[in-house]
């Protein structure tokens, strides 16, 4: 049997609960459909014992649910597991459980998406309709670990970052992590710390910073540019680390909340690995050429041999995999196509919420973000005109417009208190659908003025009194009927 609802969401990580969360609080009909036998799959399932969240609170809560005072500035992983827990019973998100999306078409004619997803459990494939459909699937959806040549002829263990719990179990052992990013500089540590000859290949160049650097410089970015704040923490990062160049770390010439803007890649924050590289507890490697039994032969010709190699090599969008007819949203790793912060909608209500590599506190926009469907919030009423009262109709459309807009009134755009569908029927006026405008008018680049009143010279004067000289007036001041003068 078919299942029909507004809005269907893949995926239950933090994207999707939140994107839910939103939807049930303007009491729009929608269904999470999530592969895995419970939400926050990732941080449950495929994330090391010693994770603690790498960004401040402050930055890694979802939509109305603030992490309160009390709870640590750097969260454990087990408090937010509960706090995602918290979030989906306070906001009665109900996901559905080990369903895996097969395949998602936009069936032009019903304009409506028919969504494909099989039972892992009893087998069953079951189809969903609905007007709009979420991505939210998430950029950590599959494993990946490169091509090494001779891989295959390695005798130990070999394991992606997400299989990798604790040091305890290689005690003694040769371990080499692949991958110099967030996960690999920690598990290499991990290691160490664990008396495990640790070693880490490094091929890339990447800022390293503390976690108190970094939330300084995500707090200062809200209201200074962008290399003000990069200037400010490389000085810093400078001085709590000195020069890591002779260990085989080498900082980009760029700063790195612009390399995060640009590339989305994240600098390291250091939990200790830099510690332990100076004193030699950590051996820092080129770039891993090929394996040889359980040699690993790397770009500088050395050769050393390892017990077990752990690819913490990052993962891979698997949206493309199932998403079908999309040719504007996503690109062919599954990932946006437009830049951020235009890459979350998509055409006939396809909408990505997790995509934009900012983390917890750009799913949360996302997620706000999607609500907001302007010309879709009018498409939405008018279609529920057909069957609901114009009173209820007006209601839903003001309040999902009040959120995405949030409140004009300072910029001189101030609503009638009748609703919009009331008005349209009562005197043929139309709510204006915004394009963007109000947006411009927001960042200062439309200037809202009262009314005109007179002219003088090329000075236009207002009701405040105020004046303004202008070069191009144009009058979108409507149209009349000419009947009258001919009847
Ligand atoms: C080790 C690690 C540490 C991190 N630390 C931080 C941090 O401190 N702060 C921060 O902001 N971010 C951090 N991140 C980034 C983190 O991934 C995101 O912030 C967040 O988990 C992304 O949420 P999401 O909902 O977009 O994706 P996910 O959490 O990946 O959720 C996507 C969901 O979609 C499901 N799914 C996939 N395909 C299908 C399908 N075909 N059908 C049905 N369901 C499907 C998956 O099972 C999964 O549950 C970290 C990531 C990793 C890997």
């Amino acid at each position: 049997m078919k299942n029909e609802v507004a809005v269907v969401i893949v995926g239950a990580g933090p994207a999707g609960l939140a994107t839910s969360a939103y939807l049930n609080l303007l009491s729009i009909s929608n269904i999470i459909l999530e592969r895995e036998n419970c939400c926050a799959s990732l941080w449950r399932h495929r994330a090391y014992d010693r994770l603690n969240l790498h960004l401040a609170k402050e930055f890694c809560h979802l939509p109305h649910m603030p992490h309160p005072p009390t709870a640590p500035t750097f969260i454990p992983i087990k408090d937010f597991i509960q706090y995602l827990e918290d979030y989906v019973s306070h906001f009665d998100v109900k996901p559905k459980y080990c369903r895996m999306v097969e395949s998602a078409a936009f069936h032009g004619k019903a304009k409506r998406w028919c969504v494909m997803a099989t039972n892992s459990e009893s087998g069953v494939a079951k189809e969903y309709s609905c007007r709009f459909l979420v991505v939210a699937t998430g950029e950590n959806s599959k494993e990946f670990i490169p091509d090494v040549p001779g891989l295959e002829s390695f005798n130990g263990e070999v394991l992606h970052s997400s299989k990798y719990k604790s040091g305890s179990k290689y005690s003694g052992e040769a371990v080499l992590v692949v991958g110099c990013g967030n996960s690999g500089m920690e598990i290499a540590y991990d290691l160490a710390s664990y008396g495990t000859k640790s070693s880490i290949v490094v091929r890339s160049l990447f800022h390293v910073l503390t976690k108190e650097i970094v939330q300084l410089g995500m707090t200062l970015l809200k209201s200074s540019p962008c290399n003000m704040v990069d200037d400010l923490v490389l000085s810093l990062g400078k001085l709590h680390f000195g020069d890591m160049t002779k260990y085989g770390i080498v900082r980009p010439s760029k700063g790195p909340f612009y390399l995060k803007e640009i590339t989305g890649r994240s600098p390291v924050i250091d939990v200790g690995t830099l510690k332990k590289i100076k004193s030699g507890d950590i051996q820092v490697l080129p770039e891993l050429k090929r394996v040889d039994g359980n040699e690993a032969i790397f770009a500088n010709g050395n050769s050393h041999r390892f017990d077990a190699i752990v690819f913490a090599t990052g993962y891979r969008s698997t949206a493309r995999k199932w998403l079908k007819e999309d040719d504007y949203l996503l690109n062919q790793d599954g990932m946006p196509k437009h830049d951020f912060p235009n890459h979350w909608k998509g055409k006939n209500g396809l909408y990505c919420a997790g995509l934009s590599r900012r983390g917890l506190a750009g799913l949360s926009m996302d997620a706000q973000n999607v609500h907001v469907v302007t010309k879709e919030i009018v498409q939405l009423g008018m279609t529920l005109l057909k069957s609901s009262p114009c009173n209820m109709v007006d209601d839903l459309v003001l309040s999902l417009s009040k959120l995405q807009f949030g409140d004009m009134t300072k910029y001189g755009i101030v609503r009638l208190s009748d609703g919009p569908f009331y008005l349209k029927e009562t005197n043929g006026r139309s709510p204006v659908i915004d394009v963007d405008t109000l947006k411009k008018i927001k960042s200062g680049y439309i200037q809202v003025l009262l009314e005109l009143i007179r002219f003088d010279g090329n000075e236009a004067i207002f009701t405040n009194g105020n004046s303004h000289r202008f070069n191009t007036i144009v009058f979108a001041t409507g149209y009349r009927s000419t009947t009258k003068k001919w009847v």
